[in-house]
């Protein structure tokens, strides 16, 4: 049965690029009838936080990516890195190091200003008797080295094919550090190998790492994974994607106001494709057209601009009720709604939320496109007044709010028929009238069909704005 394991370390949020692993790892699993297990790699002790975990978490659960098994703690899997230490040690296949990290700085010096490539040298594993016991009186810290042996480490990356690495290039890597936590190399073995990972789906960063992985497998006398090394993820400039220019953190996304399903399909296609043209797809749709063998090996473009797009695309496709329970928190946040009002008239801002969608890119949009729908106290664009607003048309816009004033159904019809014929008495065309109405009740130069906002926001309001602007501004 497949298994899969995404593992994250909780020193920072849940980066897009992991979010990504994440994804595929999920999506193989549920294509595969196999197991999605969430693993914290937590033994970095001095940066990881509980406050980051919640946050991975979190994340995770956002994007739908749930697991099966988990989450294990490394930092409570402590005496299970000891165990197999131990018996490495008991093989003579790994050796203590005496080592102090002041000592290897002073040599990995030494070897740069010689232009040579640094591989710590094995001092320890030649320490007489004597010298050891001195240092264990010493009480000196020690970690525990894995002894490379002599040859050639091959593996076949389901990606990348045959990778192989001359061992005398791999230094006597820690397992277990002095202060008995395990290195991110001994530790993610172990736990593959306990947690029957059949497929290592991880970042192509890794690679590098492979090598010294299999021969611990080997040395443990256990079959290794498959491994599958994904593109890495490339800001639009072709860089590597990294925090100082780019919102990294999955959160970030969530903030700004992307659908989950938009981000996942976006993140779907970072190194992927269905192979037949298809962008816009669901999750079921993912699944069932997602393989391993239509993995790219280039990087992959985060391109923001095609994942605003797709946001936008499912925004449009959203029914009244999903647009209230995706749209409403964010007009929360900002202030725009309270909850006696969304309790009241639940019907009225789905009114308002399907005007607006067409225009929206982000479910922060409508806060920003749609502020004048829930107050008054809104912004006029300074350039649509010096366009729009003039002595003439003001006095215009006042004679037609009183014919407004006297409608009996303010309905978008009976609006533009007043308006309409108000601009025919005067002589003039009705987008005469039509901009100016709209910058005046809107504070904006455009927005949806003006007769339907108009209707929307009432009669009341309707009339009080012209009636409040026309006081207020100086011409
Ligand atoms: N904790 C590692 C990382 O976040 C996991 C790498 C792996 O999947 O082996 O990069």
């Amino acid at each position: 049965m497949v298994r899969v394991r995404i593992a994250p370390s909780p020193t920072g949020y849940l980066h897009v690029g992991t979010a990504r692993t994440a994804l595929y790892n999920w999506l193989f699993a549920k294509k595969n009838g196999g197991k999605f297990i969430l693993r914290i790699e937590d033994t970095d002790i001095a940066r990881s936080t509980k406050e980051m975990t919640d946050e991975i978490i979190k994340s995770l659960k956002w994007l739908g990516l749930t697991w099966d098994e988990g989450p294990y703690f490394q930092s409570k899997r402590l005496s299970i890195y000891q165990k197999y230490a131990d018996i490495l040690l008991k093989e003579n296949k790994a050796y203590y190091c005496y080592c102090t990290s002041e000592e290897i700085a002073e040599r990995k010096k030494k070897v740069m200003s010689e232009k040579k490539a640094w591989k710590n040298a094995r001092r320890c594993l030649y320490l007489s008797e004597k010298e050891k016991e001195n240092f264990e009186k010493e009480n000196r810290p020690k970690a525990v080295r894995f002894l490379v042996p002599e040859g050639v480490t091959e593996f076949i990356d389901e990606i990348h094919g045959s990778i192989k690495k001359d061992n005398k290039d791999l230094e006597d890597f820690v397992l277990m550090k002095s202060d008995n936590t395990p290195s991110y190399n001994f530790a993610v073995v172990i736990d593959d190998m306990d947690m029957h990972i059949t497929h290592v789906i991880r970042g192509d960063d890794h690679i590098a790492n492979t090598p010294k992985q299999i021969l611990l497998y080997k040395s443990l006398g256990f079959q290794p994974p498959k491994f599958v090394h994904l593109p890495l993820l490339l800001a639009e400039d072709k860089s590597k994607l990294s925090k100082r220019h780019d919102a990294v953190a999955v959160t970030d996304y969530r903030e700004q106001g992307y659908l989950k399903e938009a981000f996942v399909n976006f993140l779907s296609l970072l190194g992927w494709s269905p192979g037949d043209g298809r962008e816009i797809m669901s999750v079921e749709e993912l699944i069932s057209a997602f393989s391993l063998n239509r993995i790219i090996k280039r990087g992959a473009v985060f391109d923001t601009k095609k994942l605003m797009w797709m946001n936008g695309e499912y925004i449009t496709k959203m029914d009244g009720e999903a647009l209230f329970k995706n749209a409403v928190p964010f007009l929360k946040r900002d202030k725009l709604l309270d909850e006696k009002t969304i309790e009241e008239k639940r019907e009225w801002i789905i009114n308002v939320l399907l005007l607006l969608k067409g225009r929206v890119k982000l479910l922060s949009d409508f806060s920003k496109l749609g502020d004048y729908f829930f107050t008054d106290d809104f912004k006029y664009d300074e350039e649509g007044l010096k366009k729009y607003i003039d002595k003439d048309r003001l006095n215009k816009l006042l004679l037609v709010k009183e014919r407004l004033d006297r409608l009996e159904l303010f309905s978008k019809e009976e609006i533009e028929k007043t308006v309409r014929k108000f601009a025919a008495e005067s002589g003039v065309k009705a987008a005469f009238l039509i901009h100016p109405l709209r910058m005046v009740v809107t504070g904006n130069q455009a927005g949806p069909g003006l007769f339907e906002v108009l209707e929307t926001l009432g009669k009341e309001k309707v009339v009080n704005r012209i009636d409040k602007f026309s006081k207020i501004y100086i011409i």
